[in-house]
């Protein structure tokens, strides 16, 4: 029979990212009002004076979130968090929401209001409107996902793509924090599997608990950059670490890059749980996930107003392609940047 000797792939063969390109590499594109469509944090669509930017993010129980340690409240913030950072991520600026959700029967009313208090006070942290949604069963779990709708002049629309040779590559905030936060919760959780009395320690964490249960997007790099007529040439969020993210800003600007590992901003309290964890704190920096914070490419003439800025860290410039992607070690050897991201399908 013909089936038997169709090929098959399986899902773990392939990173994410190659699933997507395989998925999306024959769609056709009909209209004009649709000026970017997949491969960027969000898409971009004309609206006249404006564009819009549209970007959605799904959410799984068991493999996003566990609720043994996500407070419901926590959870819709940061379902809501997670899609505003991608339209902040195009220098865009999040304004309407819709939210489907699929519940199982083990969900009460009360559970369900406490995840909708966690999405109105994103929304109203980030002035943000819900108008509408789905809502649905499920066999197993919850899923969540939302779309939200942004907007942006068309001149200050910032791709993955534009980056420059020379241009300075800087990073808001800190990063490697909302990783150790999961390595606390994951440790107290299996300690409470093992035993049900067991109660959770985690007094000192507050930092990088905070990071993970409740991250914030960055719209005050989006007011700040508007403010000082700043339009990076290049921008992505940090959603999957920071080597995967700046190789895709390498890849689709068709360039290198050179980043310097003392300029990589770890915060002293991730450090320290770090150290207690036995991990290294540059790692997680580079490859942990979900510090929703931006990574953008500025010209060289931009450097004194970024310097202003003490949420922003330049940590290094672009280069040509052929000399390679790589971080600058503090003893002054070279690494190459690879990515090792999440990968949802586990290979
Ligand atoms: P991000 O991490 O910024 O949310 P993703 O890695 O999820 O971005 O997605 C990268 C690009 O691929 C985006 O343009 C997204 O819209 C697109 N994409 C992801 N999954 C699909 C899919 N199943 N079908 C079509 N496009 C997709
Ligand atoms: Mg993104």
């Amino acid at each position: 029979m013909t089936e038997r000797n169709k090929q098959v792939t399986e899902l773990k063969e392939l990173g994410e990212f190659q699933l997507i390109e395989a998925l999306t590499k024959d769609v056709k594109i009909y209209h004009k009002s649709t000026i970017k469509g997949v491969g960027d944090d969000a898409a971009i669509i004309d609206a006249g004076d404006k564009a819009m930017v549209v970007t959605t993010d799904m959410l799984m129980e068991g493999i996003h979130f566990s609720l043994v340690y996500t407070p419901l409240m926590h959870l819709g913030y940061k379902a809501a968090i997670v899609n505003f950072s991608d339209v902040y991520a195009m220098n865009a600026k999040p304004k309407q929401m819709v939210v489907s959700i699929a519940v199982s029967g083990k969900f009460t009313l009360e559970a369900l209001q406490d995840f909708y208090a966690g999405l109105r006070l994103a929304c109203d942290t980030y002035q943000v409107d819900l108008v509408g949604g789905d809502t649905t069963s499920s066999l197993t779990g919850m899923a969540i996902s939302i779309t939200v709708i942004g907007e942006v002049e068309k001149n200050k629309i910032t791709y993955r793509n534009g980056a420059k040779i020379n241009d300075l590559i800087c990073v808001t905030g800190d990063l490697g924090a909302a990783y150790l936060g999961l390595q606390v919760l994951e440790r107290e959780k299996q300690l409470f599997e093992q035993n049900k009395n067991f109660q959770p320690k985690l007094d000192g964490y507050d930092y990088v608990l905070h990071r993970q249960l409740k991250p914030e997007a960055r719209k005050d790099l989006i007011d700040f950059l508007e403010e000082k007529n700043i339009v990076p040439t290049s921008m992505i969020d940090i959603s999957d670490g920071l080597s995967s993210e700046l190789l895709h800003l390498c890849s689709q600007s068709n360039l290198g890059c050179k980043v310097f590992q003392h300029k990589i901003p770890v915060g002293d309290k991730a450090e320290l749980v770090a150290a207690e964890l036995n991990l290294e704190p540059l790692i997680c920096a580079l490859n942990g996930g979900e510090d929703y914070e931006l990574l953008f490419t500025v010209p060289l003439v931009d450097y004194e107003k970024i310097m202003k800025n003490t949420e922003i860290s330049v940590i290094g410039h672009m280069v040509d392609t052929s000399e390679g992607r790589y971080m600058i070690t503090e003893a002054d050897t070279a690494i190459e940047l690879r990515a090792q991201g999440w990968n949802a399908y586990g290979g």
